[in-house]
């Protein structure tokens, strides 16, 4: 068993988090603004100085590279994102790429030659302060320029990011991998939740990042007098709304644990104090970890909206408003963790990610795999954002001994 230098990873971590500090404790470096780009010449100081290779490539995806003897060997890689979300944590991307860089860095002082070339790479902003993802779907080749306009950013934002940078559209086409020359990823990431602090447990193992689906429901009735319409005699569309509301919460519950439900968009329609509502428009998401368990609540809760609209009298129009497959995690990754995990005597589960990562992109093109550590109350993307030492240690030495495990299995 290999074992990293936890002061050293520690400390980078406390560096890291001095570039955008925010008064309160949290960190703040959205992507492409001012203090990524500090944080990204702070990283690629640091690669230097682990006696790395540092790359960038043309989405601004930055590496750590330690190349194995075999010139024509594929890539493994290993990563996350160094940019937050605004009033962020120190931990949320930070910890998973330091950590691969302190894995790399390891395995290079032990002088292991293994049969595979070793990146830690850090992500052009994943969480989407520009463009979702924007690094690692470049990267897998997903990104096209056509997808800026969808962005949070706008086409302008994303473009004017890109030149704070000095990136160019060319170059995010160019930095698309040919997939045949990597071998696999992995990432290490802070839960976003509480379910293995309050287990007690070490590591979860992700088995899946959740899918997203999205629709509109639109139950209708009929506009009335709100005084004079007898109750018996009412087409409320929003009697059938909120009905749908509670008991598809309690379905999901009951039928789809762990999956969730939400409503949170609603409008009525004329929407008056003394006119019963004609109309009720509701965005209604639903999440699971498979493709088939998102299939079933999928039929089961459309055709729970079904049944109700036609109790309460009511038509129903139903829209699809899009949404993402889940992303698979690799049964090999996935064994590989546990297997670290067992020889560094830490206990271990399998969970879902409710949260999207960069493992996501890479999942559609090479065996991925996603390895949390406790959240203290589960808290992230705030200033709050805790995890202890011990944790970050133990997630980092499994990374560790999965890269070198799956450098031998996956090449
Ligand atoms: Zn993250």
């Amino acid at each position: 068993m290999l074992h990293i230098n936890a002061e050293r990873l520690l400390a980078g971590l406390d560096t890291l988090a001095k570039i955008g500090a925010t008064s309160d404790g949290g960190v703040e470096r959205l992507a492409m603004s001012e203090a990524d780009m500090a944080g990204r010449r702070w990283f690629k100081q640091r690669v230097k100085e682990a006696g790395l290779e540092f790359h960038a490539d043309g989405a601004g995806n930055l590496s750590a590279v330690l190349r194995c003897s075999k010139p024509d060997a594929k890539t493994f890689l290993a990563g996350s994102h160094l940019d937050t979300v605004p009033n962020g944590g120190r931990y949320d991307g930070a910890l998973g790429v330091l950590a691969a860089l302190e894995a790399l860095r390891t395995i290079r002082e032990a002088g292991l030659d293994l049969p595979v070339h070793l990146e830690a790479i850090s992500f052009t902003d994943e969480e989407g302060s520009v463009l979702y993802l924007f690094g690692s779907r470049s990267l897998i080749g997903e990104l096209q320029p056509e997808q800026f306009q969808n962005s949070r950013g706008g086409e302008r934002g994303v473009l004017d990011g890109m030149q704070r940078l000095g990136l160019s559209i060319e170059g995010m086409l160019g930095a698309r991998r040919d997939t045949q020359s990597l071998a696999g990823y992995v990432e290490l990431h802070i839960e976003q939740g509480a379910r293995l602090e309050e287990a007690g447990t070490n590591i979860g193992i992700v088995t899946s990042i959740v899918g997203i689906s999205d629709f509109w429901l639109t139950f209708t009735g009929k506009a009335n007098h709100a005084g004079t319409t007898p109750m018996d005699r009412r087409a409320d569309a929003l009697w059938g709304a909120s009905a749908f509301v509670q008991q598809a919460s309690q379905l999901v519950q009951t039928e789809f644990s762990p999956g969730v439900m939400n409503v949170g968009e609603i409008s009525a329609k004329p929407g008056a104090f003394n006119i019963v509502p004609a109309e009720v428009k509701l965005s209604f998401e639903f999440r699971h970890g498979t493709p088939e368990a998102l299939a079933q609540m999928q039929d089961q809760l459309l055709a729970l909206a079904e049944k109700i609209a036609a109790a309460y009298g009511l038509g129903l129009k139903i829209e699809p408003a899009g949404g993402y497959a889940p992303a698979l995690m690799d049964e090999r990754v996935m064994a590989a963790f546990e297997a670290s995990a067992d020889d560094l005597g830490l206990t271990h589960t399998r969970l879902l990610s409710f949260a999207g990562h960069d493992a996501e992109s890479l999942s559609h093109v090479v065996p991925s795999g996603m390895i949390f550590v406790p959240s203290v109350a589960g808290i992230s993307h705030s200033p709050r954002e805790f995890t202890h030492s011990h944790d970050i240690v133990h997630g980092a030495n499994v990374l560790l001994n999965t890269i070198v495990e799956l450098a031998t299995k996956l090449d």
